[in-house]
């Protein structure tokens, strides 16, 4: 190791162990704090957080940057922490440390104001902090633009690398002409799926069990994992050795059971990168939306395929054999697969997921781009609902405010998760094309799925970018035709419509 590079190995170790405590205390926000803990812990948080911001950006970092750039013996890994550390630092660096602050003030009480508006909701609560929010976004987005640039591009730019208003544009055009008329025509034309079967008595120690056994079945590893209960699942992570998902228990068994495959998905990822990237700048998934590829990959693709669940559904047979020992396997698949339009994101299925995402893609453009009035918000939402989906929000909290995100300022976020559909079903046709796909799921083979993921995308973490794994993988750079073709197929099929 040169010299160089070993003065800013140290000054990043500091930075990862903080960085390492904030995400511990973040995961014991969700699930094990007690309630009253909150603003004694946010104390702690903030100290880290301000000490995480200091070594980022203090002198010494720049200078170790500098050095390092003009060693010419550096590896290609070491090559790509320099270059990750140095487009971190400059994310931090461009916001005067005041405007940090103030911000990150902001976003601990524009949470707590948007949490009591939905329970209000009440839209006209909210707005001010959301327009306060916005212009936030909009100056530390002004900070980072290069001379021209879109404001929106340079937050898409943050979550998605490569991906701006151009090429969103054309990717949720192409969805919105395929999938609405889809929709209706599902809604008109096809035949009913019956699942209330899904809903009922299903005790959440025996859940809990279908939980684990689906994760070993994915292949989780559970001496490197953990599975824990919040009140929305998520996955985090410590290094490669430390990841941990969530789910939550209800009464529709298929929620938390999705859930859990969907954050297996997330953890499958990170336990899958290298161990010489852990625990550096470089040791995540690529982006948001290559994360979100893996995990509705597994949740979608492999989750809701008939051929996933030949080997096991007996199992889950024998688990809830009350619930469910009159519902044959087809009957079982049919209904986890059931499109149904409805008003939330985040119990949407495969077919409409997209199209609320969409519906925010649109909205965000307006607000960032186009000025919005805010006060207007909850009608256009309500209206694009109606126009896209058929349905219409009968107040702001199963609309306009359902969603934490814009409270946090992340715009640009959301098209992270249609692209990770996207990105999914290229990687799916392409598999399909090399392996017999469906045959392996059918014998139980799901670890030469995951074992092809790994080699071609879990470990490179970000050593390369969502467009660099696609293209390298898959040999064709970003294609949305595939997902639009995979729902169309699919859909077609299964409401019997072709
Ligand atoms: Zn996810």
């Amino acid at each position: 190791m040169s010299k160089a590079y070993e003065q800013l190995s140290g000054l990043l170790e500091k930075t990862m162990a903080l960085q390492t405590s904030l995400i511990l205390f973040e995961w014991d926000n969700e699930t094990l704090a007690p309630e009253e803990a909150g603003s004694y812990t946010a104390k702690v948080i903030g100290i880290l957080s301000e000490e995480y911001y200091r070594a980022m950006t203090d002198k010494a970092m720049e200078d170790a940057i500098e050095a390092c750039e003009q060693d010419l013996s550096l590896t290609s890994l070491e090559k790509a922490i320099v270059r990750e550390t140095k487009e971190e630092r400059e994310r931090l660096v461009c916001i005067p440390s005041r405007e940090y602050r103030e911000f990150a003030q902001l976003t601990a009480e524009s949470t707590r104001v948007w949490m009591k508006a939905r329970q209000e909701k009440n839209f006209d609560a909210f707005a001010p902090t959301l327009e306060k929010v916005i212009q936030y976004q909009k100056k530390f987005a002004s900070y980072r633009a290069k001379e021209g640039e879109a404001l929106y591009n340079v937050m898409l730019d943050g979550y998605e690398k490569g991906f701006d208003m151009n090429t969103l544009d054309r990717f949720f055009g192409e969805l919105k002409e395929t999938i609405v008329p889809l929709l209706r025509d599902i809604k008109e034309k096809g035949r009913k799926i019956p699942s209330d079967f899904l809903q009922g008595d299903y005790p959440e120690d025996k859940q809990r069990l279908l939980a684990v056994m689906i994760g070993e079945y994915m292949g989780f590893d559970f001496k490197r994992g953990v599975l824990g209960v919040s009140a929305h699942p998520f996955t985090t992570n410590l290094h490669n050795h430390d990841v941990r998902i969530t789910t939550s228990y209800n009464d529709h068994v298929d929620s938390s059971l999705f859930s859990v495959i969907h954050e297996a998905g997330h953890g499958l990822y990170e336990l899958g990168i290298a161990d010489e990237l852990t625990q550096t700048p470089v040791g995540q998934g690529a982006s948001m939306g290559m994360h979100e590829s893996q995990s509705r990959f597994f949740e979608n693709i492999v989750g809701r395929n008939e051929n996933f669940w030949v080997p096991i559904y007996g199992k889950v047979q024998e688990l809830f054999p009350e619930q469910l020992k009159d519902i044959t396997l087809k009957q079982f698949v049919d209904a986890i697969n059931k499109a149904e339009p409805g008003l939330i994101r985040t119990e949407a299925d495969e077919l409409t997921y997209s199209l609320h995402v969409m519906i925010r893609y649109e909205l965000e453009k307006m607000i960032v781009e186009d000025n919005l009035d805010i006060q207007k918000l909850p009608k256009i939402w309500a209206d694009k609902y109606e126009e896209y989906l058929g349905v219409r929000p009968a107040n702001p909290a199963e609309g306009v405010l359902q969603d934490i995100h814009w409270s946090q300022g992340s715009f640009g976020y959301f098209p992270s998760y249609a692209l990770g559909n996207a990105f999914g079903a290229q990687l799916y046709y392409h598999m399909r094309k090399i392996m017999d796909f469906d045959g392996l799921l059918r014998e139980g083979k799901i670890d030469q799925i995951r074992d092809y993921l790994r080699e071609h995308i879990h470990q490179y973490g970000k050593l390369k970018t969502s467009r660099e794994l696609l293209k390298d993988t898959t040999g064709e750079d970003f294609n949305p035709s595939y997902y639009v073709q995979y729902l169309k197929e699919k859909f077609s099929s299964l409401y019997g419509l072709s």
